[in-house]
């Protein structure tokens, strides 16, 4: 069995004093290895219960155990726990003004005090990964959508996190550079990195994960550990219904 990794126990997040209920009880334990897809329609509280995770959203009720630590706890050390969780969004908010190479060293540099030298190392080891070491001293304008949020990627993966969530990270590319920045990913689930991942793209989730979430209302619908079971014939009339509006083969 591995090692249980974060526990989430009856996790509610309200908002305007209680009447959007974004999470209202969501329970689940996330394993080292796992590669978790949480899907479901929109506004259903997927991105709050990742954003929950690491407290960008500080929970209303529940716990969030990680690494034996209750975060949610009053006296918790959050940058440490943080750093410990990375997290690519939609936008990848690099630096402009820096270099490709400078801003995957600042974070490791600064708060972790790596030595720059090793910092650019492991850096430049992550860029050859993802494709893209020959543009180690290009700015960020000069990368493509695809190309930067590969770069992002690298970025989190740079902090050495003992996992990585990932939101929504292709809703906003041009169609062509989907595949560029899934394949990254695809590459480090199949190297054993923990990830929860907050996806539209149904193929890619039933490629990638071990377990499927489907959220919707604030609630897990639906959970399975069997993906391709989950989207040829999912168990709840909601997933249905959600499945049903997309093209999947
Ligand atoms: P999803 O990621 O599934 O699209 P979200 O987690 O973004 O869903 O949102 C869940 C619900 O919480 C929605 O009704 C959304 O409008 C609401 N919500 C999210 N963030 C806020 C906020 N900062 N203030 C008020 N309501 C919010």
């Amino acid at each position: 069995m591995s090692q249980k990794l974060i526990q989430v126990k009856d996790l509610k997040k309200y908002y305007n004093g209680g009447d959007v209920k974004a999470l209202d009880g969501v329970t689940v334990d996330v394993y080292k290895g796992d590669v978790i897809a949480v899907i479901g329609p929109s506004g259903g509280g997927k991105s709050t219960f990742l954003r929950s995770l690491n407290l960008l959203e500080t929970p209303t009720s529940g716990s969030i155990i990680f690494d034996g630590v209750d975060i949610t706890g009053k006296k918790v050390d959050l940058p440490l726990h943080r750093q410990k969780m990375g997290m690519v969004f939609q936008h990848f908010n690099l630096f402009p003004n820096r270099t490709i190479l400078d801003n995957l060293t600042m974070a490791p540099i600064k708060i972790k005090k790596m030595p720059k030298t090793e910092a650019e190392e492991k850096a430049m080891a992550l860029l050859q990964r993802v494709g893209l070491a020959d543009r180690a001293n290009d700015w960020p304008a000069q990368l493509s959508g695809g190309q930067k949020q590969r770069v992002a990627i690298v970025r989190a993966m740079c902090m050495h996190p003992e996992i990585l969530l990932l939101d929504e990270i292709t809703a906003a590319l041009d169609p062509e550079m989907v595949r560029e920045v899934l394949d990254v990913v695809l590459s480090l689930a199949k190297a054993g990195s923990t990830m929860v991942i907050v996806t539209h793209e149904m193929n890619f989730a039933r490629a990638i994960a071990d377990r499927i979430l489907f959220i919707e209302n604030g609630a897990v619908v639906e959970q399975s550990d069997d993906p391709k079971a989950f989207f040829a014939s999912p168990a709840t009339d909601r997933a249905k219904a959600f499945l049903k509006s997309f093209d999947y083969e």
